[in-house]
């Protein structure tokens, strides 16, 4: 008889967990404590507009298709390309950076600023690729027994680049750039995994070298959540089930063995095996009442940021504004360093804007736009009073319409505004921090919380705040070294 999962959960980890567990023939069933699949790769699709909730574009697209040809399928949606990857504009500038694969076009924009950029970005590069390249397998998708073997793996890494790992990724990009623009616009990427150029290690600059010389970024044709959209179809058409408005709560354990789980209604969920792929340290402290993982202790780990993201529909085109863009204030070094903690760095925000409707036009109705803001802020832990919400977003989008040159506070005709209150609230993440756990070196690998549970020996765990870590891609990567671990318990 086939062995039955269950996945709490319907984020990217667990429905690409789903997928490759289907495939190898076990029968899965899911449960999800909201209306809809996807967790924070979501929509919300209100009066006409469509809106992609949370990730907007994502690097790495093989991943993606090496988990569709592990379940023997063609890759059901379609890859937009970004090109430009984004926009970056300054206060004070009239026109932004746009930030090309291209480096001989990039070099056209800095050059001015940046005497002698094409050979300092591409020997910045040339060290981001090294990093990229010794480490991706030996450390970044591979799973650990123990702490030891974390440190053995570390160890044959390149001994080239240790330097690195004391340094933070705003000295090594003080390292190869003098201009502040160029150190600005390179280190943004910082952002990305949830914190700022200043508490992220070096080792991370590994990134510019998969947005620049890997990769770069990629959407997907009819917005980002058509991925979700498909793999729910292609997972229902092989006989999987879906709960909705079922969140877990409560556990039945014997002879350190997970029995069931129990909802919110009591109604107790039973398996032979259990994914959970609701936040690993959260859900280990909440539900399973674990010592490691209690309030106390897990307001000492390092979170993410937290964001504040407002779906804006205007009945107007906006032909000058990009696909991706970024919007930053004329204080990047006060406002990073403050950002996390202090509320104070609202009064002036910095804001990533994304047009969905600009290549996507059924996500908006005709003549109108869907316009995506994300704001970075402090996590419930440093700002607990969200009263604020609309007014930060009447200033970002003041700032917005000034910097563009067209005042879209007339042209609104949808608004809706979720802050870390509703991103925890919403889908279970600590405090409302964006990316869960932070990348801290003493976080991640063999110190993340595992994928496999201390004591249940049959149950599991997935997605961003367990290895590798946050990001769509690494949310993939978490589903084969999740389903690795499956196989090898099956196996002995
Ligand atoms: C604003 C924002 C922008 C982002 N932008 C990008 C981007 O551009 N590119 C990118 O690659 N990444 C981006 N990310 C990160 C990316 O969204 C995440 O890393 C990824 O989606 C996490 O997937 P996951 O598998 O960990 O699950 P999640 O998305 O966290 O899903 C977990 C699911 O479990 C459910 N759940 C939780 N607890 C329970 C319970 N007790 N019972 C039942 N169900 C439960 C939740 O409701 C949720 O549906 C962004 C994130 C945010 C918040």
């Amino acid at each position: 008889m086939n062995k039955k999962v269950l996945i709490v959960g319907t984020g990217m980890g667990g429905l690409a967990t789903g997928m490759r567990l289907t495939a190898k023939g076990y029968k899965v069933v899911f449960v999800e404590k909201n209306n809809k699949p996807g967790g924070r790769l979501n929509q919300i699709k209100e009066e006409g507009f469509t809106f992609d909730t949370g990730p907007s574009f994502f690097s790495m697209p093989y991943e993606f298709e090496e988990l569709m040809a592990d379940c023997g399928i063609e890759i059901p949606f379609e890859f937009i390309e970004l090109d430009p990857l984004y926009t970056v504009h300054f206060k004070n500038k009239n026109k932004p950076f746009y930030l090309f694969k291209d480096i001989k076009k990039l070099s056209e924009q800095f050059e001015k600023y940046e005497p002698g950029f094409e050979k300092k970005f591409e020997a910045y590069l040339k060290k981001c690729e090294q990093l990229y390249k010794d480490t991706v397998d030996i450390v970044i998708k591979q799973n650990f027994d123990s702490i030891f073997e974390f440190i053995l793996a570390l160890m044959k890494v390149n001994p080239v680049h240790l330097p690195v790992l004391i340094k933070s990724f705003w000295e090594q990009t003080n390292f190869f750039f003098d201009s502040k623009e160029v150190r600005q616009i390179v280190s943004l990427i910082a952002f990305f995994l949830g914190r700022t150029p200043f508490d992220t290690n070096a080792v991370y600059t590994l990134l510019s070298y998969i947005e620049f010389k890997h990769t770069g970024y990629y959407n997907v044709k009819g917005g980002m959540y058509t991925i979700v959209k498909s793999l729910i179809k292609h997972l229902e058409k092989m006989g999987v089930e879906f709960y909705y408005e079922t969140e877990i709560v409560d556990y039945r354990e014997k002879s350190n063995m997970l029995s069931s789980l129990i909802d919110s209604t009591g109604k107790e969920w039973k398996a032979d095996i259990f994914v959970i792929n609701s936040d690993a340290a959260f859900f280990r402290g909440a539900v399973f009442k674990r010592k490691k993982f209690t309030e106390k202790k897990l307001n000492k780990m390092n979170w993410t940021m937290g964001y504040l993201t407002a779906y804006i529909g205007v009945n107007c085109k906006l032909p000058q504004v990009e696909h991706h863009n970024y919007f930053l204030g004329d204080n990047y070094e006060e406002y990073s360093r403050d950002v996390m903690r202090n509320p104070g760095v609202l009064e002036k925000p910095y804001y990533y804007v994304n047009l969905l409707s600009k290549y996507n036009n059924e996500c908006a109705p005709e003549g109108c736009e869907a316009l995506f803001f994300v704001c970075p802020v402090p996590n419930l832990i440093y700002k607990k009073d969200w009263s604020d919400k609309e007014a930060i977003t009447d200033s970002i989008i003041y700032d917005f319409s000034e910097r563009i040159g067209h005042d879209i506070s007339k042209n609104i005709i949808y608004r809706k505004v979720f802050t870390p209150e509703d991103w925890q609230e919403k889908f279970n993440l600590y405090k409302g921090s964006g990316l869960g756990l932070a990348h801290d070196i003493g976080q991640v690998g063999a110190f993340r919380p595992k994928n496999y549970d201390e004591k249940f020996k049959n149950t599991f765990y997935v997605g961003a705040s367990t290895v590798p870590g946050a990001g769509l891609p690494m949310a993939v990567i978490s589903s084969r070294l999740t389903v690795e671990r499956i196989l090898r318990l099956e196996s002995v």
